[in-house]
């Protein structure tokens, strides 16, 4: 199979294994991408998340992490599904509430992967990175014709929304780039920059995450100041409100087509007071197959507490 080929036939075998948007784009030095990420480090808008410093010369180059690479893959994989929570209910994104994405996307790119490397009449050599990596994903994602970046910052894949998981394969073959969709997907809107309860969303497509809720749950480490604890309101991990408001997720009446991605019913509705009881080896059973293994007990129940605390003010 020639490149032409495989450009064509991988994004068709991508949607028959459930993503939603798949494309190819060259490894160049993409600005925006990495002017956006520089403009967020200089204004110290990235917080405590040093490793976004220290790993920005490597997101420039994906050739960094893969010798030679020459044409990055980029897919989404939708997560959408219905969700009915009273407004008082704690919350825990939709994300955190299925399987670790990590691993379902990783299983499914590295078997594209294989196909690619057994149809190839040459050497390929690939590398398939799911958000472990430090890759400008978002931006990626846009060069290969999946979406568009919306005023929250999310990638918006149309027809589908922001609920996606994106992954990519470094290759290094050139393989020719997809066509960019003529897509805007805010023009006048602003939901999202009016509904987000801190504040983060300082400007269009600019966010502070040292007031984003999801940040504050999922990646800062150490205890909350009062002042962070106030803002993570009835959240217990991450935070969906700057992507419930948005239209382009509206009228989500079918579940996942990825069985792996169906949502653990018995963590919807769990409450600050279960978690603070928990056990490590309960916390194991209940989390262990989601996202939130990963940010562990001590942070989960750092959550509850300020929750537990915000609720009796609603
Ligand atoms: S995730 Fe929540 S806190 Fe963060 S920008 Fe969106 S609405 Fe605001
Ligand atoms: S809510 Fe409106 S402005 Fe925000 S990302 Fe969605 S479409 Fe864009």
């Amino acid at each position: 199979m020639n490149e032409e080929q495989l450009a064509e036939i991988i994004p068709q075998k991508a949607q028959e294994s459930g993503f939603c948007a798949a494309g190819f784009a060259s490894v160049t030095l993409h600005k925006e991408g990495s002017e956006r990420l520089l403009a967020m480090i200089r204004e110290n808008r990235h917080g405590e998340m040093h490793y976004m410093q220290k790993e920005l010369s490597i997101r420039n180059h994906p050739e960094k992490l893969l010798p030679g690479a020459k044409t990055v893959f980029s897919a989404a994989l939708p997560y959408r599904f219905p969700l009915e929570t009273k407004k008082e209910s704690p919350r825990i994104s939709r994300y955190a509430l299925v399987n670790d994405y990590h691993r379902v996307v990783r299983n499914k790119l590295n078997q594209l992967l294989d196909f690619i490397t057994a149809s190839y009449p040459g050497p390929v050599s690939g590398k398939v990175c799911v958000d472990s990596m430090p890759v400008l994903e978002k931006n990626w994602a846009e060069k290969a014709g999946l979406g568009r970046t919306g005023k929250n910052t999310m990638l918006i894949v149309p027809e589908t929304g922001s609920y996606v998981f994106l992954g990519e394969i470094l290759l290094d073959i050139e393989l020719p780039p997809s066509p960019s969709p003529q897509f805007d997907p805010c023009q006048e809107c602003d939901a999202c920059l009016r509904s987000c309860p801190t504040g983060a969303l300082v400007e269009p497509g600019k966010i502070d995450a040292r007031k984003c809720i999801s940040y504050l749950t999922v990646e800062l480490k150490r205890e909350f100041t009062p002042d962070e604890s106030a803002m993570t309101g009835k959240w217990l991990f991450g935070c969906d409100i700057c992507q419930e408001v948005c239209p382009h997720n509206a009228q989500i009446t079918t579940a996942p087509n990825c069985t792996e991605l169906m949502p653990r019913e018995e963590l919807i509705g769990i409450t600050p007071e279960q978690i603070l009881s928990l056990t490590r080896s309960q916390f194991k059973t209940l989390f262990g197959s989601t996202p939130i293994y990963r940010t562990g007990l001590k942070r989960l129940k750092r959550n509850a507490r300020a929750v537990k605390e915000n609720l009796k003010n609603f």
